[in-house]
């Protein structure tokens, strides 16, 4: 039986890119267990170590003393838990943005949302290099015009601008780009948006928590504030917890409200999981020590990295790749640090372009120096 799908594995498996996942059986943090051996890991989106922070996890299992464990429904057909509802307030204010929604994860949010913006008459600008989340929003928004232009390129982008004839035009992009790691250049996109009436939907997945004086994110970073701009962040990368927020205008968060399917047609999310993303978000908000952590392990990486013919560009964020080229070298690569118990995750087509198989190194706050000297003792020997 199968035959037909036993090929395609088969064919995934002589191209290297058959997926195996690790056992874990301890919490996230740069030392876990992993298939049973003691691993110091770069593998993980915790960027400040709140996945296994004490307060989050004790807010976490009063929640579920007091609400119990699933939200019976919808939030549309049995309630909108007030702890989830204190997250979407905390979460507008913390960004200064009038209103927020939360989704199950950026995932769904990302088709929800976009789905959402594609009236009549609309067209999307999208960077080329956007997360597959934003990508598969953009091919259920069907009727709308997608125009996608190379991977930072403000010059060919303004050009799709100027010579659309939409009037409910978007400009979609990652704020930190989840393989490469670089940032969006938001100001000159929100400087595009105002002249050609365009409006801006940005996923900071990799931004919020990290970016900024304060780690407030991208908007942070580049000082923006502007009803053009539509925010969305997640809360399983450096919030620890799991789930997603949009931020923005008004009358926007309420049409996505009823419009999006992937809002609508699932069970709302336990407030357990909200208890623990308003703590993680409390944290942030009060005590800089995690975020100006991550950035000394940010700066120290990078200037470890320098002198790899691999390290193609420098890093401001916490995600550093190792561009490899094919996927069996990548893959061997792997092999090796796991070898000398290093976890660095190889990414592979499909998820980069062909040819640009990686090592993506990510930091976390609870990293020390001393693991970032390993790692590239390690890296020095195998490379
Ligand atoms: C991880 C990620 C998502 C998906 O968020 P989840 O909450 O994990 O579903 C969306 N966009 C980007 C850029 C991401 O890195």
């Amino acid at each position: 039986m199968h035959d037909l799908f036993k090929q395609h594995l088969l064919s995934w498996q002589e191209r290297g890119l058959l997926r195996q996942r690790k056992i874990i059986s301890t919490p996230q943090s740069p030392h876990l267990v992993a298939d049973g051996t003691a691993l110091l890991s770069f593998a993980s989106n915790d960027y400040l170590g709140l996945a296994s922070e004490p307060e989050v996890i004790k807010a976490m299992q009063d929640a579920l003393a007091q609400y119990g464990a699933g939200s019976g429904s919808s939030a549309m057909v049995s309630g909108h838990n007030t702890l989830i509802h204190e997250l979407e307030l905390s979460f507008a204010q913390y960004h200064n943005l009038p209103k927020a929604l939360h989704f199950s994860t950026g995932y769904m949010a990302n088709l929800g949302v976009l789905k959402a913006l594609a009236l009549e008459d609309t067209a999307f600008f999208s960077d080329a290099l956007n997360h597959a989340s934003l990508i598969d929003g953009l091919r259920l928004s069907k009727g709308s015009t997608l125009h996608i232009y190379p991977h930072l390129d403000v010059d060919n982008l303004e050009q799709a601008l100027k010579s659309s004839r939409q009037s409910n035009k978007w400009i979609v992009t990652d704020g930190v780009f989840s393989m490469d790691g670089d940032i969006a250049p938001l100001d000159q996109l929100l400087n595009l948006a105002e002249r050609y009436d365009a409006f801006i939907y940005v996923d900071d997945a990799h931004g919020f928590g990290v970016l900024g004086t304060s780690g407030r994110g991208i908007l942070e970073h580049f000082s923006l504030n502007s009803p053009r701009l539509l925010y969305m962040a997640t809360l399983g990368k450096a919030m620890g917890v799991f789930g997603a927020l949009v931020a923005g205008d008004e009358v926007l968060i309420d049409w996505i409200m009823q419009q999006s399917r992937t809002y609508i047609f699932t069970t709302g999310t336990p407030a357990t999981l909200a208890a623990g993303a308003l703590k993680a978000l409390s944290i942030l908000e009060k005590d800089s020590s995690y975020n100006y952590q991550l950035k000394k392990l940010i700066a120290y990486l990078s200037s470890q990295l320098a002198h790899f013919t691999q390290y193609t560009n420098v890093s401001h964020s916490a995600i550093h790749p190792l561009i490899m080229g094919e996927s069996h070298v990548v893959m061997r690569v792997m092999e090796k640090l796991l070898g000398e118990g290093i976890w660095v995750p190889a990414i592979r087509p499909p998820t980069v372009p062909p040819g640009s198989a990686r090592l993506r190194i990510s930091l976390c706050a609870n990293h020390k120096l001393s693991d970032i000297d390993r790692l590239v003792d390690v890296l020095t020997k195998v490379l």
